[in-house]
């Protein structure tokens, strides 16, 4: 018998959930994405776009037209309320009811919370952001560039790092370095928190190598951009001449409208199958045949932190999820089950980057090691990336 699979969000973990469907079952099944944007965005790239790196929008964006198999049904709509007892999905056109549905709605920046945000700050998780951040470094010789984290958690806790740490590089490269000062203004108490202490020393020591100034537990208050000044909560205050920022994150409105999130701000899920959960010590499911991965999951890990959302979490969980679901429908036992396990690899310029990897669900606490920067690290990073290039070029 026929069913139908709605994936909401054609970001990382909604196509490759919607790709992996589509690869084992027959056209029997209709696979529908709901996305409000034309376009599939590849966030690492906005990191290469700040240096120059990546100066061309294709390798960015690509519609999702040309990216999906022909199929996939796209439905190009804004989802504005779900209900998960009747797995019914309301947009800003129609209403679909599904047999299963999987949430992938990532996660919302939000500037304006932030007052001065939108005026003074240039945003590096946006696309605009992204190029506009360039054009400013190109033509900047000499002054103070402040990095801010405004809230967490945010994707890609490595991310605002690694920025730092190539606009150390292209200063450099500049022959401008010795007149430029660069800090990292963030409300975390170490980077990458979620890592522990020990891989939180070793970015530390990578900053302190480069020169970057560090200044954590700073949580933003406001930007008074007219005066180049940042006010935080434990009123210190800090001044600049290029601010670069990664806005608040939040779960999208819909989501929050439906009643879907808990006092994370984002989706309880089970840790292994992504199914949401109404209790998060229980671990009781609660809706069957919904689902949600990526950012707009929260997994909470042993240490009290949440899972980091980063894309290849989404990624292998949108596999697990896929997976789980074929089983259903065969009537096979359910087997496939999300290990908490990730790699990511850290920029830190000069042709080179830092290994990360992490077992996220080991007991009695995470652990995630992280490598000395090196030139095989960078390599590796490039062919993570370029799986995307060749995604972007069919
Ligand atoms: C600068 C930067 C660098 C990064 N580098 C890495 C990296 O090196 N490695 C890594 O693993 N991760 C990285 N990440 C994180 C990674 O990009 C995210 O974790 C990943 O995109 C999450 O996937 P997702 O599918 O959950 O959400 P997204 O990819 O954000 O997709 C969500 C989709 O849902 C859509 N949507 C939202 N609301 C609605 C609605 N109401 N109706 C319809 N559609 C909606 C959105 O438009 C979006 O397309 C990076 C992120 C940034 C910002």
């Amino acid at each position: 018998m026929s069913k139908t699979i709605l994936v909401l969000g054609g970001g990382w973990g909604g196509l490759t959930a919607a790709h992996t469907l589509r690869g084992i079952l027959s056209s029997d099944y209709r696979i529908a994405v709901i996305e409000k944007r034309k376009s599939f965005i590849f966030y690492p790239s906005f990191i290469r776009a700040i240096i120059g790196e990546k100066t061309d929008l294709n390798y960015i964006e690509s519609p999702l037209k040309k990216l999906l198999r022909k199929d996939i049904e796209i439905i190009n709509e804004e989802v504005i309320s779900i209900n998960p007892e009747t797995r019914t999905v309301h947009t800003n056109v129609q209403a679909i009811q599904c047999d299963f549905l999987i949430i992938a709605m990532g996660a919302e920046l939000y500037p304006e919370i932030i007052p001065g945000f939108n005026e003074f700050c240039l945003n590096l998780y946006d696309t605009k952001g992204a190029f506009d951040i360039h054009q400013k470094l190109k033509s900047f010789t000499k002054g103070k560039i402040a990095f801010l984290i405004t809230r967490t958690p945010f994707r890609c806790p490595p991310a605002p790092y690694e920025a730092a740490l190539l606009t150390e590089w292209f200063m450099r490269e500049k022959e401008v370095r010795q007149n430029v000062e660069i800090s990292i203004y963030t409300p975390e108490k170490q980077p990458m928190p979620v890592a522990g202490q020990q891989t939180g020393e070793a970015f530390n020591q990578i900053l302190k190598a480069h020169n970057i100034n560090y200044y954590p537990e700073h949580s933003v208050m406001k930007i008074e951009g007219k005066k180049n000044k940042i006010v935080f909560a434990n009123n210190a205050e800090a001044n600049y001449d290029l601010l670069i920022g990664v806005p608040p994150h939040g779960a999208p409105k819909a989501i929050a409208d439906s009643g879907l999130i808990d006092s994370t701000g984002y989706i309880p899920v089970h840790p292994q199958t992504m199914q949401i959960v109404d209790n998060v010590d229980e671990l009781t499911t609660c809706y069957p045949g919904v689902f949600a991965i990526g950012d707009i999951a929260a997994i909470r890990l042993l240490n009290g932190t949440l899972l980091p959302k980063g894309g290849v979490f989404a990624e292998e969980q949108a596999h697990v999820v896929a997976r789980n679901i074929v089983s259903q429908i065969k009537r096979e036992k359910i087997a496939a089950s999300f290990n908490g396990k990730g790699i990511c690899y850290v920029d830190v310029g000069d042709g080179m980057a830092a290994e990360g990897s992490g077992d996220f669900y080991a007991y009695p606490a995470p652990h995630v090691s992280l490598e000395p920067p090196s030139k095989e690290g960078r390599k590796a990073k490039h062919e993570f990336e370029r799986i995307f290039e060749l995604w972007f070029s069919k």
